[in-house]
């Protein structure tokens, strides 16, 4: 089934008050909590806080929320209408969102519990992008990838400009040369990656995509050195890699071939080979772990302070919107244990359909199977603008698409 697609199809034609419930005003003596970061783990949490009848405040360190939806994710992926009419609707008058405000410069935890949060939820995500560790990277020209997609989307700045080489193979490292390929002054775009095309973790349809566009891909190599003159970027020296056994992610390994190192011409060059969070505002008693994100009790979310909670990529590391908004509601229900003084453990309830939809009756036409439909997309010769790629399916299509389902739910929710 194309779940995504017939989701993508509703959430298109319908406007979000159908599904956003009431919410009671808060009173004015209900408990006040702080959610710092207003990604999707942020907004989630708020929001079912708010529901839950807490004032909350939401502090964010850009000038909107959203997180990487807003800052990262390009808009010819999520166009940003249908975005900010997502978050409006997770937003009422119990939270109160305060953008730049930026923990460790703004404010701190202690602050926030001086002024009376009686719990704190950290979701600030994993904002900070690795560096390469050779020599040369610290030269003007050289940008962490998340920085060039933030000035762009936030901003509206281009950063690259001529040959543009792109670091990485994952779905940052992607988005960075798509991004790139659609700005003005931008030559040539090539991602650059260690192991094979079919070892990249970014998703198969963004690479496809993006080699429809014309973005080159350089793979089995990794850079040695950036070079330069006169403190402006040159080119970047690689080496050429040959796959070995598989190691333990699951993936073949790869060593460098002695003696094939190469000069490329890069005029950018956009390293986006793995992100993880910015801790320096996290104060020092809150433990880590050992790959650099915040550690928390993996039942009840809660770090090694009492009272403050946190989830999302900056637990998990770079992961996925539905597994941030998951981790941010179930935070929310967390909290709300701890404020009523009951245990921090996960109920879990098997949530069935409320509502009970009468099953298409399937016709038998002679010859006509239905297959997973393919969702349109926009001609690449119209790609060099912000215009969303992947299109709607139409009402036919979703119709066709719907009435696949097996209904699995019928085992529950048919009526005697
Ligand atoms: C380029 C890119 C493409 C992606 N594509 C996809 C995709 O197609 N599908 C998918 O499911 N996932 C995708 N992801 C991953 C997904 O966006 C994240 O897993 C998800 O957004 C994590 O949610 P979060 O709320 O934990 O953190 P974030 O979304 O990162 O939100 C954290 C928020 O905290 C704020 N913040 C940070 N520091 C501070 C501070 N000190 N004080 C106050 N606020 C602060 C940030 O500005 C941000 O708004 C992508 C990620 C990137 C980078
Ligand atoms: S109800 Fe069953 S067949 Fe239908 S989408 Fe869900 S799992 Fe698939």
């Amino acid at each position: 089934m194309a779940v995504r697609s017939l989701k993508r199809f509703v959430v298109d034609r319908v406007d979000p008050s159908v599904w956003t419930p009431a919410v009671q005003p808060a009173d004015q003596n209900a408990p006040k909590v702080a959610v710092v970061g207003a990604g999707p783990a942020g907004l989630a949490a708020a929001h079912e806080l708010s529901l839950k009848g807490y004032r909350v405040t939401l502090l964010e360190k850009e000038n909107r929320p959203g997180g990487m939806l807003t800052c990262a994710i390009p808009a010819y992926r999520l166009p940003r209408e249908g975005l900010t009419r997502e978050i409006d609707a997770l937003l009422n008058e119990n939270i109160d969102l305060r953008c730049n405000q930026q923990l460790g410069r703004d404010f701190t935890i202690e602050t926030l519990q001086e002024q009376g949060h009686r719990a704190v939820f950290l979701a600030m995500g994993s904002h900070q992008s690795r560096r390469l560790g050779v020599t040369g990277e610290d030269v003007k020209g050289v940008i962490p990838g998340i920085e060039f997609l933030k000035a762009y989307n936030l901003h509206g700045e281009n950063l690259a400009a001529g040959h543009v080489g792109i670091v990485g193979g994952g779905n940052s490292a992607m988005d960075a040369a798509r991004v790139a390929f659609r700005l003005p002054g931008v030559e040539s775009v090539t991602v650059f990656y260690r192991r094979t095309r079919e070892e990249m973790p970014a998703y198969a349809e963004e690479i496809e995509a993006g080699l429809a566009e014309g973005i080159k891909i350089e793979a089995l190599v990794a850079p040695v050195e950036v070079l330069s003159q006169g403190g402006k970027l040159t080119g970047v020296r690689f080496i050429r890699n040959e796959l070995t056994e598989i190691d333990e992610s699951g993936r073949r390994s790869f060593k460098a071939v002695t003696g094939s190192e190469f000069e490329a011409r890069v005029d950018t060059l956009i390293v986006a080979i793995s992100e993880q969070p910015d801790l320096a505002g996290v104060a020092e008693d809150l433990q880590r772990t050992r790959w650099g994100t915040l550690a928390v009790n993996d039942e009840s979310l809660l770090t090694t302070r009492n009272g403050v909670f946190a989830a999302g990529d900056l637990v998990t590391g770079p992961a996925t919107v539905i597994e941030a908004v998951a981790a941010g509601k179930k935070a929310a229900a967390m909290i709300d244990r701890y404020l009523n003084g009951r245990l921090l453990k996960e109920l879990r309830k098997v949530r069935l359909p409320s509502v009970y939809i009468e099953p298409v009756t399937a016709e038998d036409e002679d010859g006509v199977v239905a297959e997973r439909p393919e969702s349109p997309h926009l001609a690449v010769s119209c790609r060099k603008s912000f215009d969303e790629v992947e299109l709607c399916i139409d009402e036919a299509t979703a119709r066709c698409e719907a009435s696949r389902c097996l209904r699995c739910d019928l085992e529950f929710t048919h009526p005697e």
